[in-house]
């Protein structure tokens, strides 16, 4: 299915391309601004099976946007810039804003190089616990798990299931079928299914979080560089929706006080972690603005409208995927075209 997704987008997106349509919809799809988020920056990798790879693009790719981005004469902003505009309904010239979740250490390495050559802001949405080294990057523990196996074993829903995981076809497929069913479970039961995993195909979990992530020494100069912004991510990068009242409002306020400790910087903005209907709705929105935070991301594919300030905390993202790293998408994805097609052309989608 995911596959199959991939495929209509990657056809969709180019058939609007080459059709030129996106520049006649650009009128009424363009919105004001659009928010772009990135997770990793980093050289391409070789090996058939990177099932994370739509979380990562190269550096190439990164300055290829900003070139795109600064010959149609569109202001790459900070966050606080985008939310000043968006409240003073200054729309006199679009905008766009690069964000990264999660933390990583490449985006120091190889996006705030490609940034600064254009003298670009960017926020860098921290969780806190990722930055502790003792975070639970579950998605990646899961395709080293597999990349190391042959077979997996799993009780998925109550059925014993044997995994074939011996190719890289099978091991996509492997990788699909768990991450499905273990994105789905409470917290708890996520945990012990991926420490199973782990335990049994030799990958240590705990180290993948120091490996990656940025620690709060390496986060301290990173703050105080004038194009960097650091936000939330919440503490442990759970589910927002699934959790009670009291842990989602704890997650937002602990994690914001954590950051604002180690790093002596207001945080003001946030990144729900996976941000989707399923994981952020209108209480986690509530919850944001309660918590003190003056915008809030999500990954519902949307560009910025005016109507977009009034409801900060729900703010549409586009995502740079790296599943698509084609120079010819750039107009596509700027132009609100692709993200139109997600959401059913609805311009704001805060429910
Ligand atoms: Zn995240």
């Amino acid at each position: 299915m995911k596959q199959f997704r991939n495929t209509v987008i990657r056809a969709g997106l180019g058939a609007l391309y080459f059709s030129g349509a996106y520049a006649l919809l650009r009128p009424i799809l363009s919105g004001v601004g659009a928010i772009f988020m990135l997770h990793h920056v980093r050289p391409g990798r070789d090996g058939a099976f990177q099932p994370n790879r739509h979380l990562e693009v190269t550096p190439e790719f990164l300055r290829e946007m900003l070139v795109h981005l600064r010959s149609n004469d569109i202001d790459v902003v900070s966050m606080d810039e985008a939310h000043r505009r968006l409240i003073d309904r200054n729309f006199s010239r679009r905008f766009a804003s690069f964000t990264f979740d999660d933390g990583y250490r490449d985006n120091r390495d190889f996006a705030l190089p490609v940034m600064r050559e254009f003298d670009a802001p960017l926020t860098i949405y921290v969780t806190s616990d990722f930055a502790e080294g003792i975070g639970r990057l579950w998605w990646i523990a899961l395709e080293m798990a597999i990349a190391n196996a042959m077979t997996i074993e799993a009780t998925i829903d109550g059925t014993a299931c044997r995994l074939d995981a011996a190719t890289p076809a099978a091991k996509q497929n492997a990788f699909d079928r768990l991450h499905d069913w273990l994105r789905a479970l409470p917290e708890h039961d996520l945990r012990r299914e991926m420490s199973a995993l782990c335990a049994g195909h030799g990958v240590d979990e705990a180290a993948i979080c120091r490996d990656l992530c940025m620690s709060w020494d390496e986060l301290k100069p990173l703050s105080a560089d004038p194009l960097v912004a650091i936000g939330g991510h919440t503490v442990t990068h759970c589910n927002l929706a699934a959790q009670s009242g009291e842990t989602a409002a704890e997650e937002l306020t602990a994690s914001r006080a954590r950051i604002e400790a180690a790093l002596d910087h207001a945080v003001v903005h946030l990144a729900y972690p996976y941000g989707d209907k399923g994981a952020a709705g209108a209480r986690e929105f509530a919850l944001a603005a309660a918590a003190g935070y003056r915008t809030a991301v999500t990954t519902r594919p949307g560009m910025v409208f005016a109507e977009n300030a009034g409801h900060l905390t729900a703010l549409p993202r586009v995502s740079l995927n790296g599943n698509y790293q084609n120079t010819r998408i750039l107009p596509v994805l700027t132009s609100g075209a692709a993200t139109a097609m997600w959401n059913g052309f609805r311009r704001v989608d805060a429910a």
